[in-house]
């Protein structure tokens, strides 16, 4: 006995007869065959489950192959892809933060296209370090003695305290104990990097009088964060850089301020003005300076430190530049032998 349902089932075509078509030939050319012989399966599940369901569903092999087709496209988009933002949010960490402008997007595409002098001194044929492409740009542009990069300004912190501060106390106000999206902690930072954490002050009011006080034998650092994300209105008080610096100065303690953004260019008089200029956080005297690569600056993601070149040279000799940075080169001898792969 045949029913509808069954009638129809009959009707539908072998998978071996729709792999055999001229359209799935052509998709072969461009997927993985795996994929599209999944497409065409899924097409045919689809189809007869519509049919035992009672529905409607066309069983010529065009139609099948229209389904497959629309199953191989979503399976081929590729996962990360352009969208617009119409968040209100400039730098949303979402979508990317800051898009690239054309020239870095067109020397990206000349460098990356082929192989590059990233770790070697054209002038020498000495091995170099990447970061010396941008350290000196980046010197030149905001007055620091020395400069380096790292992954994020989340690692930029982290390297810095652990350098700085393993094992011993620094010193922070507490109304800049921050939060920057849910896995950016500045307490959790601080335990991640072996220092210690010694709040001073309350949410509200922070004076110099308080850093002076909780300075003792084991303080290594006095860290000022810039609160990137929030406000404290009212009756506020905190302590100037140029304070925060002679205090360092007579104590003989470095002063590090995570600029959160960082602003590198003049800013136009009234926009950003919350923003702390890097030139400016140097000039003051800050021992070491941090900030992200794709915030303000509009780069790429990055974490780039500034500061006094003994404090750099001790953050670049630190085992964990290893992993913060993309790839950290020590100079060495090139090769003299051809290989096909070399892990610096
Ligand atoms: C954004 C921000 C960070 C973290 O920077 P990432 O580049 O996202 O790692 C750290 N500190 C402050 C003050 C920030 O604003």
């Amino acid at each position: 006995m045949t029913t509808p349902a069954h009638d129809l089932l009959r009707k539908l075509p072998a998978v071996d007869r729709l792999l055999s078509s001229d359209r799935v030939q052509a998709w072969l050319a461009t997927h993985p065959r795996t994929l599209v012989v999944t497409a065409v399966q899924a097409a045919l599940d689809a189809t007869r489950g519509a049919i035992r369901a009672g529905e409607t569903a066309a069983t010529e092999a065009a139609a099948l192959l229209d389904r497959a087709e629309q199953m191989l496209k979503t399976q081929s988009t590729p996962s990360l892809r352009r969208v617009i933002n119409a968040t209100g949010v400039v730098l949303h960490t979402g979508l990317g933060r800051a898009p690239l402008a054309p020239a870095a997007l067109a020397a990206i595409a000349e460098c990356a296209a082929g192989y590059c002098n990233l770790e070697l001194d054209l002038d020498t044929g000495a091995r170099g370090r990447r970061s010396d492409h941008v350290a000196e740009l980046l010197c030149e542009r905001t007055g620091a003695e020395a400069a380096t990069v790292v992954n994020n300004n989340a690692a930029a912190t982290l390297i810095i305290l652990n350098t700085l501060a393993r094992g011993a106390e620094v010193i922070v106000s507490r109304g800049q104990l921050v939060e920057i999206g849910g896995s950016y902690r500045l307490p959790e930072m601080m335990t991640a990097s072996g220092a210690v954490l010694r709040e001073v002050g309350t949410t509200n009011r922070t004076r110099l009088a308080d850093y002076e006080r909780a300075i003792g034998e084991n303080t290594a650092a006095l860290l000022r964060v810039h609160t990137s994300n929030y406000r404290v209105v009212g009756f506020t008080q905190d302590v100037p850089l140029a304070e925060l610096v002679a205090l360092g100065r007579r104590t003989n303690l470095p002063v590090v301020d995570d600029l959160g953004s960082g602003a590198l260019a003049e800013l136009p008089a009234g926009a950003l003005a919350d923003e702390p200029h890097v030139r400016a956080a140097l000039a003051a005297g800050a021992d070491l300076v941090c900030f992200s690569g794709d915030k303000l600056l509009g780069g790429p993601q990055a974490g780039i430190i500034l500061g006094r070149r003994d404090l750099v040279r001790r953050i670049e000799a630190n085992p964990l530049m290893r992993t913060y940075s993309h790839r950290q080169a020590h100079p060495r001898r090139p090769h003299r032998h051809l290989r096909l792969y070399r892990d610096p």
